[in-house]
């Protein structure tokens, strides 16, 4: 069968079509306001390269200035689709593109009409192109690999546009829309193709990766405060438990407020989650790099502190419940102290489980409560001797 531009715009119609399906059926799973723009694009240009074969008939007005209007359009919904993908406002002067090309509409009917009409079209197609793959740009918040696919690929289709327009411009060059002859068209038709269906395939990649990044966020961390939840520090504690030596030891505390329902019950529940939220923030921003923090339930806390001795943990857990005290007390008048109880194992041979040193810690912790509270209780597995550090 050969390639002519009729058949190479109808595969185009279809395939244009099968992409704004696709992508619409993707919109309607996961409501990306991103695909349904991506979507209208597709369909844009797939009405677009139907009208064009109108050009055949000899209606030109909208074989070729409407359906190429149309083409602009869709690579403006993409555009569109990239700004609300990379969360970003795009200015009003994008809008002045359609202007422009109204402004096309006033071109006397000369032999250069095909050459104006399609120099024009592919520098408008490169630079809402360009502006796409821009947004797309690493910044900020890291972009996923789809995104990074899709950035390159509208770089690609951009710059294929503006080779295009130089291409036109080069005397001798043969255009004519009309007729769909010159060589210039018939490449553009094969691109259009192919860009289609990869551009189509990195906008669902895209969304995916996003999603598949979110829910994955999702499962590994607590919700009120951000930290992982049990979980997750299993699977990130194992890892750094088979770094602990003679000479690295590594400690692991669990925490658990003092009388925390009173706060609770005298002043609700959300005042209760903001107390948490303010511990969770504590110790963000308070411990050693490379350890790891997690809400095991409720007002329970754990903490992996890695490469640590005695008297850092004796430092950290004393600057840590004296902080979380103030806090507490500057906002809650209790009939009994808001306070922190910590249970802590410090120890330089991994055990066979984190599960076994959650439970030492919790002993630990246990007599910490027990002991009167607001205190450390740490247990040195490798001097099998332990000492009680209370509030001072
Ligand atoms: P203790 O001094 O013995 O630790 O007693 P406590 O009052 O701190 O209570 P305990 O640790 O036994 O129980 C924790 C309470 O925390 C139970 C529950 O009502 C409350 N709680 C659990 N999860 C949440 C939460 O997400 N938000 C709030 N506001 N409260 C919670
Ligand atoms: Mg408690």
């Amino acid at each position: 069968m050969a390639l002519d531009p009729m058949t190479m715009l109808t595969m185009t119609i279809a395939l244009a079509a099968a992409a704004a399906l696709y992508l619409g059926m993707e919109w309607r799973a996961v409501q990306a306001p991103s695909l349904l723009l991506w979507s209208a694009g597709f369909a844009t240009i797939s009405i677009g390269s139907t009208l064009a074969l109108l050009r055949g008939s000899g209606i030109l007005l909208i074989g070729i200035w409407f359906a190429n209007g149309l083409l602009v359009t869709a690579h403006w919904l993409f555009l569109l689709g990239v700004a609300r993908f990379t969360q970003t406002t795009l200015s009003k002067n994008w809008y002045l593109i359609f202007a422009l090309w109204l402004g096309l509409l006033l071109l006397p009917d000369q032999p250069w009409w095909s050459k104006v009409m399609l120099v024009s079209n592919s520098l408008l197609v490169t630079r809402l192109m360009l502006k796409a793959s821009w947004l797309l740009r690493p910044h900020g918040r890291s972009l996923s690999v789809g995104a990074v696919q899709l950035r390159y690929i509208l770089l690609a289709h951009g710059m294929f546009y503006l080779a295009k327009a130089v291409t036109a411009v080069m005397p001798g060059t043969l255009i004519d829309l009309a007729a769909f002859r010159g060589e210039i068209i018939q490449i553009s038709l094969v691109e259009g193709a192919m860009a289609i269906m990869l551009i189509a395939l990195s906008m669902t990649g895209s969304e995916r990766y996003r999603r598949e990044k979110h829910i994955a966020r999702l499962a590994a961390r607590d919700p009120l405060t951000g930290l992982y939840n049990r979980r997750e520090f299993e699977a990130r504690g194992q890892r750094l438990l088979d770094k602990v030596t003679d000479t690295r030891p590594a400690a692991l505390l669990l925490m658990d407020i003092d009388h925390f329902k009173l706060v609770n019950d005298l002043y609700g529940h959300s005042a209760g989650d903001q107390l948490l939220i303010t511990l969770s923030e504590l110790m963000r921003s308070t411990l050693p790099d490379g350890s790891l923090a997690a809400r095991l339930g409720g007002d329970e806390f754990v903490i992996l502190l890695d490469d640590t001795s005695s008297e850092r943990v004796l430092a950290w857990s004393t600057a840590l419940r004296e902080a979380f005290q103030a806090s507490a007390l500057h906002r809650f008048a209790t009939p009994e102290a808001v306070t922190l109880s910590i249970g802590a194992s410090l120890f330089s041979e991994a055990p066979a489980s984190l599960a076994v040193l959650i439970e030492r810690s919790d002993s630990a912790l246990y007599e910490s409560k027990r002991g009167g509270r607001n205190r450390l209780r740490l247990v040195d597995q490798r001097a099998d001797d332990s000492s009680s550090l209370p509030t001072q």
